[in-house]
């Protein structure tokens, strides 16, 4: 004899079912799909649901639904259909995920100023991140007590008035921001030392037209914005009385002409102070491993760096030119930390600017899970946040 489905021929779950079932009476209208077996186990409960009532039990149904669809005329068992949806549905996370793990804007040498037009044109990050493109300042009393109730742009000022104090400068008379973005912090460096001449350089002209648009509406006219390259730049020896680059390093292709030239533009007796995104020190007991290679070279392809070094390295090549002295190295991962996270908040708590540009959604959802990806590495210590000064020595001229 042939077996019934299980549900059909289980008298307690039917009885169970039956109490708790009003669903009307429509088992042969499904049935009139299903195979022989099933017209044959309906029909038996159909016998069954006459001697009781007219009112059929829930689990009257439920037997087509488990038997599946029928595919060119064969039956397919709902397990079957449920392992090929979740393998379909795991082989196209798996896909988003290659995507995503895929960098889509290595540097190639060239692109650093195009990715950083792009940006100034789309207004997105500025929209963001206001005037400054670099991470804010939270102190430990702020974090303790929730790094979103800072403002986000108010943490990037806040960092401008920790790097200056960290710098140690006072009154000087003209200063150098290498990498300036849009102007932020060349902007706020002039206000805050109006005595000062200040110049800011980029590779972006979209970045000079904006900086310079800046600095006209706000009457600021103690600084200039130029297109420059940081490696080969056209001042004269010993021009400025602070060199000041806040992450630009990164993007350099040649760390070490990076620091070279920061320096031979620097006066005598005038101060270098960088802050840059730095890998961790390799040694021989603390080697990359495999993963960490391959998180560092997502986070370095995906916003055009070329590679980063590490802050101990950054010493070295400043005490390298032979010029420099009191070097002085620190990690403010820590103070900065809150800044990645508090981006993508930022993001969600306003995100019409997205939402209304539907063309940037693909490389908006990119940067949000970057930022995600820069916040693990800045918390598992791959990569810090190298801050460096040193005065060049005055016997240097
Ligand atoms: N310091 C800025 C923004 C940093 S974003 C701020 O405080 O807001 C990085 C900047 O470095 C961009 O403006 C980019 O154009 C610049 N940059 C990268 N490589 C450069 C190079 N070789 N020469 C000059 N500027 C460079």
């Amino acid at each position: 004899m042939q077996a019934l489905p299980v549900a059909h021929t289980t008298p307690s779950a039917r009885a169970v079912t039956s109490q708790w079932s009003t669903a009307p009476r429509r088992a042969s209208a499904v049935t009139c799909r299903v195979t022989g077996s099933e017209q044959h186990s309906v029909s038996h409960m159909e016998r069954s649901s006459k001697r009781s009532s007219d009112r059929v039990p829930f689990a009257a149904v439920t037997p087509t639904a488990r038997a599946g669809p029928v595919l060119l005329g064969t039956e397919v068992p709902t397990p079957l259909v449920a392992a090929v949806a979740l393998g379909g549905a795991a082989l196209g996370l798996r896909a988003i995920k290659k995507v995503f793990d895929t960098p889509s804007r290595t540097y190639d040498g060239q692109n650093v100023g195009k990715e950083y037009d792009a940006w100034t044109r789309e207004g997105i990050l500025e929209h963001y991140w206001g005037e400054h493109i670099h991470l804010g300042y939270y102190t430990e009393e702020e974090q303790a007590a929730g790094y979103k109730k800072k403002d986000f742009i108010q943490a990037k000022h806040d960092f401008v008035d920790r790097m200056i104090q960290f710098a140690g400068v006072s009154n000087p008379g003209s200063i150098l921001d290498v990498g300036c973005g849009i102007g932020g912090t060349t902007r706020m460096l002039a206000s805050r030392f109006p005595g000062a001449k200040v110049a800011g350089i980029t590779l972006s002209p979209n970045q000079v037209a904006r900086g310079t648009a800046l600095a006209a509406e706000k009457g600021l006219a103690n600084c200039e914005f130029k297109v420059m390259d940081a490696l080969k730049m056209d001042y004269p020896d010993n021009s400025f009385d602070v060199v000041w680059a806040c992450e630009s390093g990164e993007h350099m292709p040649d760390k070490g002409a990076y620091v070279r030239e920061m320096v031979r533009v620097l006066k005598p007796g005038g101060t270098l102070v960088i802050a840059t995104w730095c890998q961790r020190e390799v040694t021989p007991a603390n080697p990359f491993t495999a993963s960490d290679k391959e998180r560092l070279q997502f986070l370095y392809d995906e916003w055009a760096h070329p590679y980063f070094i590490s802050k101990e390295e950054y010493g070295r090549l400043v005490q390298g030119t032979g010029v420099m002295e009191a070097a002085h190295l620190e990690d403010w991962a820590k103070y900065t930390l809150p800044s990645w996270r508090h981006s993508i908040w930022v993001g969600v708590y306003d995100p019409w600017i997205v939402v209304s540009k539907p063309h940037l959604w693909y490389k908006c959802a990119r940067d949000g899970v970057t930022l995600e990806r820069f916040h693990r590495a800045f918390v598992d210590g791959l990569v810090q946040y190298g801050m460096i000064r040193a005065v060049k020595k005055k016997a240097a001229a």
